[in-house]
């Protein structure tokens, strides 16, 4: 299995439909990457997709594990512990996408095979590489947060019904700020409801952290109009990062003051910083090849997705203990 010398990384596909098609795209372009194959257990989406590409398709994946060295596991979230196994148990670096697991058992199991094998385990929480985020990050502007309030609005969409919204929009903005605060989780309080679905449609949750940051976080499947945005509140400074407009803006006190309405009051100063705008998947995909390469760490660890996992699941709990959230 080891990469062979010279001759780049073959990669790999599990599941190609709504999204693993696109991860199939970005590997097929990817420099030092070749795609070899795409598995779907409804092999007629395979064929397409490979038809696409120009590379084979496989209806049963573990017929392909021999020739690769890395997979995307881009099958259903109730399947991705026994695949993701599967494919760590025979020497295969694995980008499973998010949710994780569907319980943190299946994610310990996964963590578990991954260190033993020395295999790279990454979770697929693309919103880290979010061009917003990369601005943020490698400007060094997140201090110490005081408190973040983010919003995850979509519109009503066929896709992804089999879970919470709790689970599907809300466990990225978790996880954000899960990396943004780095301080131990001490209490969690949430609401949800059923608007249209039966389970969680929208969410509301506070997470206090142990240095004393808070942050509230509402997410809705059933909105009239897309938002995701974060606030971030720390000394001095408010930023403001919007995921659609791609978007920073920092706002803080400037030097002097004005007049507004015959009073004196401090000068606000807003700053837009510059975001260099790249598809967030590509450089995802692009950074797990560089950690089973060896060049750089992972950036989304196995730990980290089953610490999200862990939060999203107390969120669903408390949600269900005040009776108000359906069936999840
Ligand atoms: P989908 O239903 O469109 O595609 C899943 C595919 O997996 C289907 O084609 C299905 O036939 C195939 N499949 C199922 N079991 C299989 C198996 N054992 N072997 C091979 N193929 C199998 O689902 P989707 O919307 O693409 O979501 C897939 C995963 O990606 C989910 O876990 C979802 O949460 C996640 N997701 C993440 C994001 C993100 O922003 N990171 C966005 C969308 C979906």
């Amino acid at each position: 299995m080891a990469n062979r010398a010279g001759e780049g990384l073959r990669a790999a596909v599990i599941g190609v439909g709504y999204l693993g098609r696109f991860h199939a795209q970005k590997y097929a372009r990817m420099e030092g990457v070749k795609l070899v194959a795409v598995a779907d257990s409804q092999y007629e989406r395979a064929m397409r997709v490979a038809g696409e590409l120009g590379v084979e398709a496989v209806r049963d994946y573990t017929d392909l594990l021999a020739k690769v060295d890395l997979v995307s596991v881009v099958t259903p979230t109730h399947t991705h512990y026994s695949v993701a196994a599967a494919c760590l148990s025979a020497g295969v670096h694995v980008l499973v996408e998010k949710p994780m697991t569907m319980t943190l058992e299946e994610a310990d199991g996964l963590i578990a095979l991954a260190d033993k094998l020395d295999r790279v385990l990454q979770v697929g929480h693309i919103k880290r590489f979010h061009p917003a985020v990369n601005a943020l990050e490698s400007r060094g502007l997140l201090l110490r947060p005081h408190f973040i309030e983010a919003h995850r609005f979509a519109p009503f969409k066929n896709r992804a019904l089999d879970v919470d919204v709790v689970l599907d929009l809300m466990i990225h903005d978790v996880d954000l700020i899960l990396h943004f605060v780095d301080s131990k989780v001490t209490e969690i309080e949430a609401v949800g409801a059923p608007v249209v679905t039966g389970h969680v449609d929208m969410a509301n949750a506070r997470i206090r952290f142990e240095n004393g940051c808070t942050a509230t976080v509402s997410a809705s499947r059933v909105a009239k109009e897309a938002t995701r945005r974060m606030w971030i509140y720390q000394d001095n400074e408010l930023i403001e990062l919007d995921f659609i407009r791609n978007g920073v803006v920092l706002t803080r006190r400037g030097a002097g003051v004005r007049e507004m309405d015959g009073i004196q009051v401090p000068v606000i100063e807003e700053t837009s910083l510059p975001v260099i705008p790249h598809d967030s998947l590509e450089a995802e995909i692009h950074s797990f090849c560089q950690a089973v390469r060896k060049i750089s760490p992972v950036r989304v660890s196995g730990r980290d997705g089953r610490q999200a996992l862990d939060v999203v699941m107390t969120i669903r709990r408390r949600i269900a203990e005040s009776g108000l959230g359906g069936a999840s």
